[in-house]
């Protein structure tokens, strides 16, 4: 390719609305421009990149024994509706009506159609067990698209479906997806942790993501988990997912008679633990949140933090979000109390669920709320001053310093981009759609199911996230959009246009992806192209071809040797 004729326009500025560098890179070097919020156009050099992740991604998934096909891209509401989750998907699902009315959407996903190509398609267990995936653009009406192609509305998946006929199996297609996730990233020169992770309060059990760890120093902050992990035995997870044993704190308060007493201000936790002169971990810290539309307040040691995810799905929920404060009020209102936030207590509250943290149930002397604006209960011990609530679960965020439930050894904390991700989804699906197949016995049983999901063109974001300096982009060379550029410093110096024109036809005709930088441009501003865009190697033809020599550069490195044409051609053609 003939940089006069590659279309792609580079800019001096990074773009104002960019916060992430894949963002600010991808937009100034001419590889995406964003359409609308969320919504990009992939120019002819990204459109290179994701073909090449798409290609790693399909030669390792037929390579694992899954096999291709496309499902479209707007899907009917009546499938989602067997599937329950047409009314609890949320406002990611982008609905829409055809011109009779009819109910469709744009598919954030696309269990359901899998789903039922199986039912139509899969009548006896000797049809099984099968994996079927494609390449689509999903969209999703994100509530915050940002950092470019890292959260997109529209982007490209690459999601897999898995069908066996019993749980053994669904164990053996999950290990050959992990499997072959590790060699697709390794591929793209992405170093990822395969870490557990939520799966939801509903449907599968056991799910892992595929992480690319970013550094949390970097001057941005691309890594949307928290990705906790044991140096000593490997333990790993996602912060909604993650368990640890707490650091010691002290749990015995120093009130020894339960009594109402006078805590005037103390609206936060820490003003309420400086006033009564107490350690926050013998406080029981009483939070009410909206989970699905319902009122449910969560009990945790007043120290720690919740983990929404895991409270949400203590509820089975879709969504979660703390009350607000005419929330509290109607609350308060319904119980027949006046309290503000800062002095609520289970007790005595109507119209909610609650449900404590592990934390609280060993707090003895404590201190809690009592529905009284400007007092608290101190002194308070389970079962005399105060009821535990039947339900008791892990909602407890976990935090650095934590114990690693395996092992004993501190839990550190690193941002990681979730890349990929695999999940047993059982029976989910396949029960509610009916989609069942004939066992050995005769009998129909519904299709155990596992989905694997990759974000092509986060990966390819991802990437970058992971390889660039100030300079520019430093692709890895499995995905660059090209291998090689050549760069000749002056378009007016015959001898250097000769040599670098015979240098481009011979790695073009060696099918080597090669660019020519044929612009009568300023070196300076060609040069710094070359390291913007992110081509793996550069070849610039200068002053010292009198000597018969080119400098050689490796973008990854940085680092540059003087070397002959010949020299130059054998790194690239055998
Ligand atoms: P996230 O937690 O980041 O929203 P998810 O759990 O919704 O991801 P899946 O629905 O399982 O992800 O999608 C599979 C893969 O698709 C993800 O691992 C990710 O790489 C990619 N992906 C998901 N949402 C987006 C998005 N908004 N933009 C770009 N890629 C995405
Ligand atoms: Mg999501």
């Amino acid at each position: 390719m003939r940089m006069s004729k590659l279309f792609v326009q580079t800019l001096r500025e990074f773009p104002a609305d960019a916060e992430v560098m894949s963002h600010k890179l991808l937009v100034r070097a001419g590889y995406i421009r964003k359409l609308t919020n969320g919504v990009y156009n992939y120019l002819p050099l990204m459109w290179r990149v994701l073909k090449k992740v798409e290609n790693i991604v399909r030669e390792e998934m037929d390579a694992a024994g899954a096999q291709e096909l496309l499902m479209p891209f707007v899907q009917p509401a009546e499938l989602w509706e067997e599937s329950g989750r047409w009314d609890v998907y949320g406002k990611e699902l982008m609905r829409l009506k055809d011109r009779h009315s009819r109910e469709m959407c744009l598919g954030p996903t696309h269990e359901e159609v899998i789903t039922s190509i199986a039912r139509e398609g899969i009548r006896s267990y000797k049809q099984l067990p099968v994996n079927l995936y494609q390449i689509q653009s999903k969209f999703r009406d994100e509530i915050r698209p940002r950092f470019g192609l890292l959260r997109g509305r529209e982007f490209i998946m690459k999601d897999a479906y898995s069908f066996d006929v019993d749980e053994q199996g669904l164990d053996k297609s999950y290990e050959i997806m992990a499997e072959a996730y590790r060699k697709i990233f390794e591929r793209c020169g992405l170093e990822t942790k395969m870490v557990q992770s939520d799966s939801g309060a509903i449907g599968g059990s056991v799910s892992h993501e595929f992480m690319v760890l970013v550094n949390e120093e970097a001057e941005n902050n691309a890594g949307e988990n928290d990705v906790f992990y044991c140096t000593k035995c490997g333990y790993s997870a996602n912060s909604n997912h993650a368990v640890s044993v707490l650091n010691p704190a002290e749990t015995d308060g120093k009130f020894n008679k339960a009594e109402i007493i006078d805590t005037p201000n103390t609206h936060s936790i820490e003003e309420l633990a400086e006033f009564l002169k107490i350690p926050s971990s013998v406080i029981c810290k009483s939070l009410i949140y909206v989970v699905d539309g319902k009122y449910v307040v969560a009990l945790i040691r007043g120290d720690r933090t919740v983990e929404e995810t895991k409270l949400m799905n203590v509820f089975e929920g879709n969504d979660i979000r703390i009350a607000r404060n005419d929330e509290i009020e109607e609350i308060m209102n319904a119980s027949g109390f006046n309290a503000i936030a800062g002095f609520i207590g289970p007790k005595g509250l109507k119209n909610v669920e609650i449900v404590a943290d592990k934390t609280v149930t060993e707090l003895k002397n404590f201190v809690i709320g009592c529905n009284q604006t400007d007092k608290h209960l101190v002194g308070a011990n389970w079962s005399v001053d105060a009821e535990l609530p039947e339900k008791i679960a892990d909602i407890c965020l976990v935090e650095e310093g934590d114990k690693c439930v395996d092992c004993g050894s501190s839990l550190k904390v690193t941002k990681g981009i979730e890349v990929g991700n695999i999940f047993k989804l059982g029976t989910k699906y396949s029960k509610a759609m009916n989609a069942t197949f004939t066992d050995k016995d005769g009998q129909e049983k519904p299709f155990i199911m596992g989905c694997y999901g990759i974000g092509i063109s986060r990966t390819a974001a991802a990437a970058v996230e992971r390889h660039h300096d100030e300079f520019g982009i430093k692709w890895p060379e499995a995905i660059a959009p090209y291998t090689v550029i050549i760069v000749p410093v002056s378009d007016q110096d015959e001898t250097q246009m000769k040599v670098a024109e015979d240098l481009y036809n011979k790695l073009l005709s060696a099918g080597v992806e090669v660019i020519l930088d044929d612009r009568s441009e300023r070196a300076g501003v060609k040069l710094k192209d070359a390291d913007l865009i992110g081509i793996p190697y550069r070849v610039t033809v200068g002053k010292t071809i009198q000597d018969g020599l080119v400098e050689f550069k490796t973008r990854a490195t940085n680092e540059v040797s003087t070397i002959t044409p010949d020299e130059v051609l054998k790194k690239f053609i055998i």
